[in-house]
């Protein structure tokens, strides 16, 4: 989107108006022209200077005679409207060779006027209101809603030479397999002669799919990049206005004018907007978006492949795309990008912090090793923020816990320190947060517990931030009920150590009862039922959120799908309670710790815990 410029916008206003100005001045002027070397004499006297033969030239406009005299100076008198000049000559007495001594010019006024009045209250009210209009579109289109021309298509080109800098592969970390299958349709965009003579047909679509904020976009744009062909971006939601018809349009006109600049690559950002399976929608929205994916449709089949015309789009939901778009000829060829690897992490790293001093013992892999989960943006994210809070202490260079105290605000949002607590409540929010860290720490599946606060975070009153020690892709049956009994930890230490439990355990039950939920109807880890899947999840399209659920089983297996997942958040809060009832000394120490000191990182938790061992190996 256009920036808005408010300075600049002022200044070609108050220039239009001085053009606009001077136009008028310069059209009253031509009407009216002042010569001020004119001297106004009588009748008698130019009579006078035409008899003596000193006139060269008489210009005469409507009643005013103007004369040139042979010295290059002007006289003017005017005559009686009703006397043409030549009868007023002959009643002064003048002999018609003496007329023929000088040219003798009569300007037809009415006529002349009439154009310059016709110019001034004709057509320049028309321009003056064109420029209002021209001006108040531009500064339409600045806010976004371009309603001047809704028709023609939004999509920003680039062109290679003025990407700045060049995005380029190098400049994307890791996604390694993807990159090879770009630089194919790199490599065909250069030189497509190389690839029709042996026959080869190159796809017209490419199709990126992936979490968000793994690089799609990024990788889109680097694409051109390499290639150096225009660039033209479009975003999928973007096409999805408020009049119908707009979107199919837009299309048409991309396509058009991708055509014009052969070779050249689309990128239609966030596909899924628009390309959702067809009749599916609710409500009178849908229709706008099927016009438009039907068009995209027709633009696919429309064009010859190995014109030197690429489709890019990107989407990171692909399971819910309409099947047309994936049909062959379309988007025939799908690139899956997925989060980061270690190795990923350490090169994104990387690659975010090239133009950030960073001090000398600063170690990325070990950034690396504690953000696992995270995204290419997240991982950007977290330089950035690292950077801010280096120049806010006013450092020259970026410190390792600089990155580190950043992950966190990455992940939960900013620390709110400012939210105020009653010593009441921070008791019950240790209490809490004691709980989930020591259920956590005795259960063998649950992932190491990093750091334990009381500072309220985002949404969080307080939080224990618990990190895989590797990169997770599988999770099995322990871990997800060990992870159930972890997330109950708070609740049950609540209850146990103050008797009482609060709202701030609903986010963890929910959490608990949805993976205890996945347990019987997902993953068929349940033995009692088996595994079976239960339930089909309908999208409702507007608003991309799985709402309905499908009962694809008896009301009987209803009741014992319940009955289990009841039995499933029992037994793990009993053995959550369990634990913390056998470490009644270890939360209490931890609680006391957090109201001290509000955090505890990894090596904190761990010393108290080894304290509390020794004091009862020498007690007993
Ligand atoms: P999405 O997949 O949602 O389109 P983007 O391409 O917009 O994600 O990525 C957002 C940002 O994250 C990029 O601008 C870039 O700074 C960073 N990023 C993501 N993946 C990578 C990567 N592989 N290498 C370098 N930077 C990355
Ligand atoms: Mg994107
Ligand atoms: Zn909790």
């Amino acid at each position: 989107m256009e920036k808005f410029k408010p300075t600049k916008n002022l200044i070609t206003n108050i220039l239009w108006f001085l053009v606009i100005f001077l136009i008028i001045s310069a059209i009253f002027s031509l009407l009216n022209p002042i010569n001020y070397q004119q001297t106004q004499v009588s009748l008698d006297e130019l009579v006078e200077k035409i008899k003596t033969e000193q006139v060269k030239q008489i210009i005469i406009k409507d009643n005013k005679i103007t004369a040139t005299l042979k010295d290059n100076s002007q006289i003017f008198t005017f005559k009686e409207p009703t006397i043409s000049f030549i009868q007023l000559l002959d009643n002064f007495g003048v002999e018609p060779e003496q007329i023929n001594k000088f040219s003798l010019t009569i300007k037809n006024t009415e006529s002349q006027s009439f154009w310059l009045y016709f110019l001034i209250f004709g057509i320049l009210p028309f321009i003056f209101i064109f420029i209002l209009f021209w001006l108040f579109s531009k500064r339409i289109r600045g806010t976004g809603m371009e309603i001047f021309k809704f028709g023609e298509s939004r999509a920003r080109e680039i062109r290679p030479e003025k990407i700045h800098p060049r995005i380029l592969f190098k400049d994307v970390a890791n996604l390694k397999e993807a990159k090879e299958e770009l630089t194919e349709i790199v490599e065909f965009l250069k030189n497509p002669k190389k690839f029709i003579k042996l026959g080869a047909k190159i796809p017209k679509g490419v199709l990126l799919t992936g979490p968000p904020g793994c690089g799609k976009t990024l990788l889109a744009r680097a694409t051109a990049g390499e290639a150096s062909v225009p660039f033209f971006h479009i975003s999928g939601s973007e096409f999805v206005e408020m009049f119908v018809g707009v979107g199919a349009s837009r299309v048409r006109s991309l396509f058009a004018k991708a055509k014009k600049n052969l070779p050249a690559i689309i990128f239609i950002d966030e596909l899924d907007a628009v390309g959702r399976t067809r009749g599916a929608g609710l409500g009178g929205s849908h229709d706008e978006r099927e016009q438009t994916l039907n068009q995209i449709l027709v633009e696919l089949d429309g064009f010859e492949p190995n014109i030197g015309l690429i489709v890019l789009a990107a989407t990171n939901r692909p399971d819910i795309l309409d099947p047309a778009l994936l049909r062959p000829g379309r988007f025939d060829r799908k690139i899956v990008l997925d989060l980061p690897d270690i190795n990923g992490r350490e090169q994104i790293l990387k690659i975010h912090s090239k133009d950030k001093p960073l001090e000398k013992n600063v170690s990325l892999r070990d950034i690396a090793e504690r953000t696992p989960g995270f995204s290419g943006a997240d991982l950007a994210n977290l330089m950035n923020e690292a950077a801010i809070k280096a120049a806010k202490a006013n450092k020259k260079q970026i410190s390792q816990q600089d990155i580190l105290d950043s992950i966190e605000k990455v992940i939960l949002g900013p620390e709110r320190k400012s939210y105020l607590i009653s010593e009441e409540e921070k008791k019950i929010i240790a209490f809490h947060e004691a709980g989930h860290a020591i259920v956590s720490h005795n259960l063998p599946h649950c992932d190491p517990v990093r750091k334990i606060s009381i500072i309220a975070r985002g949404q969080a009153a307080g939080y224990t931030l618990k990190m895989p020690e590797k990169d997770k892709y599988l999770h099995s049956r322990q871990e997800i009920l060990d992870n159930i009994a972890s997330l109950l930890g708070g609740y049950a230490s609540e209850k146990t150590f103050l008797k009482d439990v609060t709202t701030g355990a609903a986010n963890d039950l929910k959490q608990a009862t949805e993976l205890a939920k996945k347990f019987v109807c997902q993953y068929g880890m349940s033995e009692k039922i088996g595994p079976r899947t239960f339930g089909k999840t309908q999208e409702l399209i507007f608003l991309g959120k799985e709402i309905t659920e499908e009962k694809d089983y008896s009301p009987e297996t209803a009741r014992l799908i319940d009955n289990e997942i009841n039995k499933i958040i029992n037994d793990n809060f009993k053995r959550a309670q369990e634990i913390l009832k056998k470490n009644k000394k270890a939360v209490k120490e931890i609680t006391k710790q957090l109201l001290k000191k509000e955090t505890l990182e990894r090596s904190e938790f761990l010393e108290i815990l080894q304290k509390i061992k020794n004091n009862d190996k020498t007690n007993s």
